[in-house]
Protein backbone atom coordinates (compact mmCIF):
# COMPACT_ATOMS: atom_id res chain seq x y z
CA UNK A 1 0.00 0.00 0.00
CA UNK A 2 1.30 3.17 -0.81
CA UNK A 3 -0.38 6.35 0.78
CA UNK A 4 -0.25 10.33 -0.01
CA UNK A 5 -1.11 12.86 1.76
CA UNK A 6 -3.73 15.26 0.09
CA UNK A 7 -2.52 18.58 2.08
CA UNK A 8 1.35 18.20 1.32
CA UNK A 9 1.07 15.79 -2.04
CA UNK A 10 3.82 13.80 -0.16
CA UNK A 11 4.10 9.57 0.20
CA UNK A 12 3.56 8.64 3.90
CA UNK A 13 5.91 6.13 5.32
CA UNK A 14 4.70 3.99 8.02
CA UNK A 15 0.44 4.65 7.68
CA UNK A 16 -2.07 3.55 10.38
CA UNK A 17 -4.15 0.67 10.25
CA UNK A 18 -7.51 2.06 9.07
CA UNK A 19 -10.50 1.24 11.54
CA UNK A 20 -13.28 1.49 9.83
CA UNK A 21 -14.14 0.83 5.55
CA UNK A 22 -17.94 2.84 4.22
CA UNK A 23 -19.05 1.71 1.18
CA UNK A 24 -20.66 4.05 -0.98
CA UNK A 25 -23.96 2.71 -0.12
CA UNK A 26 -23.26 3.40 3.35
CA UNK A 27 -26.51 5.30 4.86
CA UNK A 28 -26.36 8.52 7.47
CA UNK A 29 -26.75 5.69 10.54
CA UNK A 30 -23.64 3.98 9.15
CA UNK A 31 -21.57 7.19 9.10
CA UNK A 32 -22.99 8.29 12.88
CA UNK A 33 -21.59 5.16 13.71
CA UNK A 34 -17.98 5.83 12.13
CA UNK A 35 -17.81 9.06 13.17
CA UNK A 36 -18.49 8.68 16.64
CA UNK A 37 -16.68 5.29 17.18
CA UNK A 38 -12.77 4.79 16.69
CA UNK A 39 -10.49 8.06 16.11
CA UNK A 40 -8.64 6.01 13.57
CA UNK A 41 -8.72 6.46 10.08
CA UNK A 42 -11.74 5.65 8.53
CA UNK A 43 -11.52 4.99 4.79
CA UNK A 44 -14.09 5.24 1.94
CA UNK A 45 -14.34 2.91 -1.04
CA UNK A 46 -14.70 4.00 -4.93
CA UNK A 47 -15.22 0.90 -6.36
CA UNK A 48 -15.17 2.04 -9.48
CA UNK A 49 -14.29 5.43 -11.40
CA UNK A 50 -17.63 6.30 -12.28
CA UNK A 51 -18.86 6.23 -8.67
CA UNK A 52 -18.66 9.38 -7.03
CA UNK A 53 -20.78 8.93 -4.12
CA UNK A 54 -17.42 8.65 -1.48
CA UNK A 55 -16.89 12.62 -2.09
CA UNK A 56 -21.03 13.69 -0.35
CA UNK A 57 -19.54 10.47 1.98
CA UNK A 58 -16.61 12.54 2.75
CA UNK A 59 -18.66 15.69 2.76
CA UNK A 60 -21.07 14.13 5.32
CA UNK A 61 -19.01 13.23 7.65
CA UNK A 62 -16.82 16.16 7.94
CA UNK A 63 -19.92 18.66 8.01
CA UNK A 64 -22.83 16.54 9.69
CA UNK A 65 -21.08 14.19 11.73
CA UNK A 66 -18.37 16.63 12.87
CA UNK A 67 -15.66 13.65 12.09
CA UNK A 68 -12.30 15.17 13.04
CA UNK A 69 -9.93 12.18 12.52
CA UNK A 70 -8.05 10.72 9.67
CA UNK A 71 -10.10 10.51 6.42
CA UNK A 72 -8.68 7.91 3.77
CA UNK A 73 -9.94 7.22 0.24
CA UNK A 74 -9.49 3.38 -1.30
CA UNK A 75 -10.05 2.05 -4.89
CA UNK A 76 -10.24 3.46 -8.81
CA UNK A 77 -9.25 6.47 -8.49
CA UNK A 78 -6.89 8.62 -10.25
CA UNK A 79 -4.65 11.91 -9.55
CA UNK A 80 -6.50 14.37 -11.22
CA UNK A 81 -9.36 13.78 -8.61
CA UNK A 82 -6.50 14.59 -5.90
CA UNK A 83 -8.23 18.49 -5.71
CA UNK A 84 -11.66 17.37 -5.33
CA UNK A 85 -10.77 14.41 -2.47
CA UNK A 86 -9.00 17.12 -0.92
CA UNK A 87 -12.04 19.43 -0.66
CA UNK A 88 -14.62 17.17 0.28
CA UNK A 89 -12.61 16.49 3.32
CA UNK A 90 -10.51 13.52 2.42
CA UNK A 91 -6.52 13.48 3.91
CA UNK A 92 -5.11 10.76 2.15
CA UNK A 93 -5.27 8.33 -0.64
CA UNK A 94 -4.23 5.16 -1.01
CA UNK A 95 -2.69 5.06 -4.59
CA UNK A 96 -1.86 1.41 -4.48
CA UNK A 97 1.42 2.00 -7.05
CA UNK A 98 4.06 4.47 -5.43
CA UNK A 99 5.51 4.86 -8.83
CA UNK A 100 2.37 6.70 -9.49
CA UNK A 101 2.97 9.53 -6.38
CA UNK A 102 4.58 12.15 -8.76
CA UNK A 103 1.82 12.47 -11.00
CA UNK A 104 -0.33 12.88 -7.81
CA UNK A 105 2.23 15.36 -7.00
CA UNK A 106 1.66 17.07 -9.80
CA UNK A 107 -1.72 17.07 -9.83
CA UNK A 108 -2.21 18.43 -6.21
CA UNK A 109 -0.32 21.28 -7.15
CA UNK A 110 -1.32 22.53 -9.98
CA UNK A 111 -4.66 23.90 -8.45
CA UNK A 112 -3.64 26.14 -5.84
CA UNK A 113 -7.11 28.25 -5.52
CA UNK A 114 -10.83 27.60 -5.66
CA UNK A 115 -13.65 29.56 -6.52
CA UNK A 116 -16.90 27.17 -4.84
CA UNK A 117 -16.68 27.26 -1.40
CA UNK A 118 -15.86 23.41 0.16
CA UNK A 119 -14.86 21.52 3.53
CA UNK A 120 -11.05 22.76 3.06
CA UNK A 121 -12.35 26.26 2.12
CA UNK A 122 -15.10 27.72 3.68
CA UNK A 123 -14.87 31.32 1.69
CA UNK A 124 -15.63 31.06 -1.54
CA UNK A 125 -12.38 32.95 -3.52
CA UNK A 126 -15.35 35.67 -5.07
CA UNK A 127 -15.65 36.63 -1.49
CA UNK A 128 -12.23 37.19 -0.79
CA UNK A 129 -12.54 40.35 -2.99
CA UNK A 130 -15.34 41.68 -1.27
CA UNK A 131 -13.65 40.67 2.55
CA UNK A 132 -10.58 42.66 0.87
CA UNK A 133 -13.20 45.61 0.21
CA UNK A 134 -14.63 46.06 3.68
CA UNK A 135 -11.68 45.64 5.43
CA UNK A 136 -10.26 48.70 3.20
CA UNK A 137 -13.62 50.57 4.10
CA UNK A 138 -13.65 50.13 7.69
CA UNK A 139 -9.97 51.74 7.29
CA UNK A 140 -11.41 54.49 5.29
CA UNK A 141 -14.24 55.34 7.70
CA UNK A 142 -11.66 54.86 10.85
CA UNK A 143 -9.99 58.05 9.32
CA UNK A 144 -12.43 60.51 10.35
CA UNK A 145 -14.84 61.05 13.34
CA UNK A 146 -17.14 62.92 10.69
CA UNK A 147 -20.43 61.37 10.48
CA UNK A 148 -21.72 62.57 6.97
CA UNK A 149 -18.34 62.00 5.43
CA UNK A 150 -18.31 58.29 6.71
CA UNK A 151 -21.79 57.57 4.64
CA UNK A 152 -20.56 59.53 1.71
CA UNK A 153 -17.47 57.32 1.62
CA UNK A 154 -19.99 54.22 2.32
CA UNK A 155 -22.30 55.36 -0.44
CA UNK A 156 -19.17 55.86 -3.10
CA UNK A 157 -17.40 52.68 -2.11
CA UNK A 158 -20.63 49.88 -1.92
CA UNK A 159 -22.37 48.77 -5.18
CA UNK A 160 -25.77 48.13 -5.06
CA UNK A 161 -28.58 48.36 -2.76
CA UNK A 162 -27.56 49.55 1.24
CA UNK A 163 -29.82 48.63 3.66
CA UNK A 164 -29.80 50.72 7.01
CA UNK A 165 -31.82 48.89 9.56
CA UNK A 166 -33.20 51.30 12.24
CA UNK A 167 -34.91 50.83 15.03
CA UNK A 168 -35.03 55.01 15.53
CA UNK A 169 -32.70 54.94 18.87
CA UNK A 170 -30.87 57.77 19.33
CA UNK A 171 -27.73 56.61 16.89
CA UNK A 172 -30.01 55.42 14.37
CA UNK A 173 -31.45 58.82 14.35
CA UNK A 174 -27.84 60.30 14.14
CA UNK A 175 -27.40 58.14 10.96
CA UNK A 176 -30.35 58.78 9.67
CA UNK A 177 -29.51 62.65 9.69
CA UNK A 178 -26.42 61.88 8.06
CA UNK A 179 -27.82 59.90 5.16
CA UNK A 180 -30.13 63.01 4.51
CA UNK A 181 -27.47 66.30 5.15
CA UNK A 182 -25.33 63.72 2.78
CA UNK A 183 -27.22 64.22 -0.38
CA UNK A 184 -26.13 60.34 -1.16
CA UNK A 185 -30.07 59.20 -1.75
CA UNK A 186 -30.62 62.20 -4.00
CA UNK A 187 -26.86 61.64 -5.60
CA UNK A 188 -28.54 58.50 -6.77
CA UNK A 189 -27.57 55.90 -3.47
CA UNK A 190 -29.95 52.56 -3.05
CA UNK A 191 -30.46 53.42 0.53
CA UNK A 192 -33.06 51.75 1.76
CA UNK A 193 -34.00 52.68 5.03
CA UNK A 194 -36.49 50.28 6.94
CA UNK A 195 -37.58 49.06 10.32
CA UNK A 196 -39.00 45.40 11.82
CA UNK A 197 -42.60 46.15 12.94
CA UNK A 198 -42.93 43.21 14.76
CA UNK A 199 -46.26 43.84 15.92
CA UNK A 200 -44.72 44.96 19.53
CA UNK A 201 -43.62 48.46 19.30
CA UNK A 202 -44.37 51.37 21.29
CA UNK A 203 -46.81 53.56 19.87
CA UNK A 204 -43.73 56.07 20.57
CA UNK A 205 -41.97 54.32 18.30
CA UNK A 206 -44.34 54.47 15.89
CA UNK A 207 -44.61 58.55 16.24
CA UNK A 208 -40.71 58.83 15.84
CA UNK A 209 -41.10 57.13 12.72
CA UNK A 210 -43.99 59.87 11.45
CA UNK A 211 -41.16 62.73 12.82
CA UNK A 212 -38.71 61.62 11.05
CA UNK A 213 -39.97 60.95 7.62
CA UNK A 214 -41.20 64.63 7.49
CA UNK A 215 -38.32 66.04 8.99
CA UNK A 216 -35.91 64.05 6.64
CA UNK A 217 -37.97 63.14 3.65
CA UNK A 218 -36.84 59.90 3.77
CA UNK A 219 -39.69 56.93 3.79
CA UNK A 220 -39.24 54.26 5.97
CA UNK A 221 -39.98 51.13 4.99
CA UNK A 222 -42.00 49.15 7.59
CA UNK A 223 -41.16 45.00 7.12
CA UNK A 224 -43.64 42.47 8.86
CA UNK A 225 -43.22 39.18 10.10
CA UNK A 226 -45.25 36.71 8.20
CA UNK A 227 -48.73 37.03 9.79
CA UNK A 228 -49.19 32.70 9.37
CA UNK A 229 -45.29 32.16 11.42
CA UNK A 230 -46.88 34.64 14.07
CA UNK A 231 -50.38 33.06 14.40
CA UNK A 232 -48.58 29.46 14.57
CA UNK A 233 -46.37 30.91 17.36
CA UNK A 234 -48.72 32.58 19.54
CA UNK A 235 -51.05 29.80 19.46
CA UNK A 236 -48.03 27.71 20.82
CA UNK A 237 -46.34 29.73 23.28
CA UNK A 238 -49.03 32.37 24.52
CA UNK A 239 -50.02 36.08 23.96
CA UNK A 240 -46.85 36.36 26.47
CA UNK A 241 -45.21 33.28 25.95
CA UNK A 242 -41.76 35.11 25.22
CA UNK A 243 -41.78 35.44 29.66
CA UNK A 244 -41.74 31.35 29.49
CA UNK A 245 -38.36 30.29 28.54
CA UNK A 246 -35.41 31.97 26.79
CA UNK A 247 -35.63 29.64 23.99
CA UNK A 248 -39.78 31.15 24.11
CA UNK A 249 -38.16 34.49 23.51
CA UNK A 250 -35.59 33.17 20.88
CA UNK A 251 -38.68 31.92 18.92
CA UNK A 252 -40.53 35.06 19.34
CA UNK A 253 -37.32 37.23 18.18
CA UNK A 254 -36.60 34.55 15.23
CA UNK A 255 -40.19 35.17 13.82
CA UNK A 256 -40.98 38.79 14.34
CA UNK A 257 -37.43 40.36 14.06
CA UNK A 258 -34.87 37.66 12.37
CA UNK A 259 -36.64 36.04 9.74
CA UNK A 260 -38.15 39.96 8.78
CA UNK A 261 -34.23 40.44 8.74
CA UNK A 262 -33.41 38.40 6.69
CA UNK A 263 -35.90 38.94 4.24
CA UNK A 264 -35.31 42.08 4.10
CA UNK A 265 -31.61 42.25 3.68
CA UNK A 266 -31.45 39.80 0.84
CA UNK A 267 -30.38 41.16 -2.59
CA UNK A 268 -28.60 44.10 -0.51
CA UNK A 269 -24.89 44.53 -0.56
CA UNK A 270 -23.90 46.56 2.34
CA UNK A 271 -26.17 46.70 5.67
CA UNK A 272 -26.17 49.80 7.98
CA UNK A 273 -26.27 49.73 11.37
CA UNK A 274 -26.49 51.48 14.52
CA UNK A 275 -24.21 48.93 17.10
CA UNK A 276 -22.04 50.85 19.45
CA UNK A 277 -19.17 49.20 20.82
CA UNK A 278 -20.08 51.40 24.52
CA UNK A 279 -23.56 48.86 24.11
CA UNK A 280 -22.50 45.85 26.23
CA UNK A 281 -19.39 43.49 26.53
CA UNK A 282 -20.26 41.84 23.54
CA UNK A 283 -20.46 44.72 21.62
CA UNK A 284 -16.89 45.90 22.82
CA UNK A 285 -14.91 45.06 19.60
CA UNK A 286 -17.74 45.85 16.66
CA UNK A 287 -15.64 46.96 13.28
CA UNK A 288 -16.55 49.93 11.81
CA UNK A 289 -17.03 47.49 9.12
CA UNK A 290 -16.28 44.32 7.89
CA UNK A 291 -17.39 41.12 5.70
CA UNK A 292 -20.16 39.62 7.16
CA UNK A 293 -19.61 36.18 5.90
CA UNK A 294 -23.05 34.80 7.10
CA UNK A 295 -25.05 37.13 5.12
CA UNK A 296 -22.47 37.56 2.38
CA UNK A 297 -22.76 41.37 2.48
CA UNK A 298 -20.84 44.37 4.14
CA UNK A 299 -22.07 45.07 7.36
CA UNK A 300 -21.30 48.77 8.27
CA UNK A 301 -21.73 50.28 12.16
CA UNK A 302 -20.65 54.11 11.45
CA UNK A 303 -21.02 55.14 14.74
CA UNK A 304 -19.19 51.74 16.33
CA UNK A 305 -16.37 53.46 17.82
CA UNK A 306 -18.09 56.93 18.93
CA UNK A 307 -19.10 57.64 22.66
CA UNK A 308 -22.53 58.15 24.74
CA UNK A 309 -21.30 62.00 24.82
CA UNK A 310 -20.74 62.33 20.85
CA UNK A 311 -23.84 61.01 20.34
CA UNK A 312 -25.71 63.51 22.88
CA UNK A 313 -23.61 66.23 20.98
CA UNK A 314 -24.88 65.89 17.29
CA UNK A 315 -28.56 65.54 18.72
CA UNK A 316 -28.19 68.60 20.58
CA UNK A 317 -26.74 70.38 17.91
CA UNK A 318 -28.14 68.85 15.25
CA UNK A 319 -31.96 69.42 16.75
CA UNK A 320 -32.15 65.56 15.73
CA UNK A 321 -36.48 64.04 16.58
CA UNK A 322 -35.76 61.26 19.43
CA UNK A 323 -37.93 58.79 20.89
CA UNK A 324 -39.86 60.49 24.06
CA UNK A 325 -39.30 57.21 25.98
CA UNK A 326 -35.79 58.47 26.09
CA UNK A 327 -36.64 61.07 28.56
CA UNK A 328 -38.32 58.56 30.50
CA UNK A 329 -35.17 56.30 31.15
CA UNK A 330 -35.15 54.20 28.23
CA UNK A 331 -32.19 53.87 26.61
CA UNK A 332 -32.20 50.48 24.02
CA UNK A 333 -35.95 50.51 22.99
CA UNK A 334 -37.08 47.47 21.70
CA UNK A 335 -40.82 46.16 21.75
CA UNK A 336 -43.09 47.21 24.26
CA UNK A 337 -43.32 43.78 26.71
CA UNK A 338 -39.20 43.19 26.34
CA UNK A 339 -38.19 46.45 27.00
CA UNK A 340 -38.12 48.60 30.71
CA UNK A 341 -36.29 51.79 31.64
CA UNK A 342 -33.25 51.90 33.60
CA UNK A 343 -31.22 53.49 36.14
CA UNK A 344 -28.84 56.04 35.88
CA UNK A 345 -25.17 54.30 35.51
CA UNK A 346 -26.54 50.87 34.22
CA UNK A 347 -25.62 49.45 31.15
CA UNK A 348 -28.38 50.39 28.22
CA UNK A 349 -29.08 46.64 27.42
CA UNK A 350 -29.98 46.15 31.38
CA UNK A 351 -33.39 47.27 30.10
CA UNK A 352 -33.76 44.75 27.32
CA UNK A 353 -34.94 41.08 28.36
CA UNK A 354 -33.89 41.98 32.44
CA UNK A 355 -34.83 38.50 33.62
CA UNK A 356 -32.17 36.71 31.26
CA UNK A 357 -28.11 36.77 31.75
CA UNK A 358 -26.21 39.30 30.00
CA UNK A 359 -24.56 37.28 27.80
CA UNK A 360 -27.56 35.62 26.63
CA UNK A 361 -29.49 38.77 25.40
CA UNK A 362 -28.75 39.43 21.62
CA UNK A 363 -32.24 38.78 19.65
CA UNK A 364 -30.35 37.29 16.90
CA UNK A 365 -30.34 40.18 14.27
CA UNK A 366 -25.97 40.74 15.37
CA UNK A 367 -24.02 37.37 15.12
CA UNK A 368 -21.45 37.14 17.58
CA UNK A 369 -21.50 41.03 17.54
CA UNK A 370 -18.06 41.48 19.15
CA UNK A 371 -16.02 39.75 16.85
CA UNK A 372 -18.60 39.72 13.40
CA UNK A 373 -17.50 39.63 10.19
CA UNK A 374 -13.53 39.25 11.71
CA UNK A 375 -13.79 35.91 11.11
CA UNK A 376 -14.54 35.74 7.46
S1 LIG B 1 -38.23 41.59 21.76
FE1 LIG B 1 -39.83 40.41 22.86
S2 LIG B 1 -41.78 40.73 21.77
FE2 LIG B 1 -40.07 41.47 20.48
S3 LIG B 1 -39.66 39.80 19.13
FE3 LIG B 1 -38.23 39.56 20.84
S4 LIG B 1 -39.30 38.32 22.39
FE4 LIG B 1 -40.81 38.96 20.86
Amino acid sequence: MALVDLATAKLIADPDDVATVLEPNADDGALAAAAGGNAGPIAISFPTFADGRGFSLARLLRERHGFKGELRAIGHLIPDQGQFLLRSGFDTVDIADPDTAHVWKFSLERIGRNYQPAVRNGLPLRWEASRKAAAALDEALGKTDDLVTRIKEIANRIEGRIAFSTSLGLEDQVILHAIAKSGVIKSGAAVDVFTLDTGRLFPEVLETIELSELRFRIRIRLVAPDAAEVEDLVARDGVFGFRQSIDNRKACCEVRKVRPLNRALQGAQGWITGLRREHSDARAEVPLAAWDTERGLTKINPVADWSEQQLAAYISANNIPVNPLHARGFVSIGCAPCTRAIQPGESPRVGRWWWENEEKKECGLHVDPKREGRAA
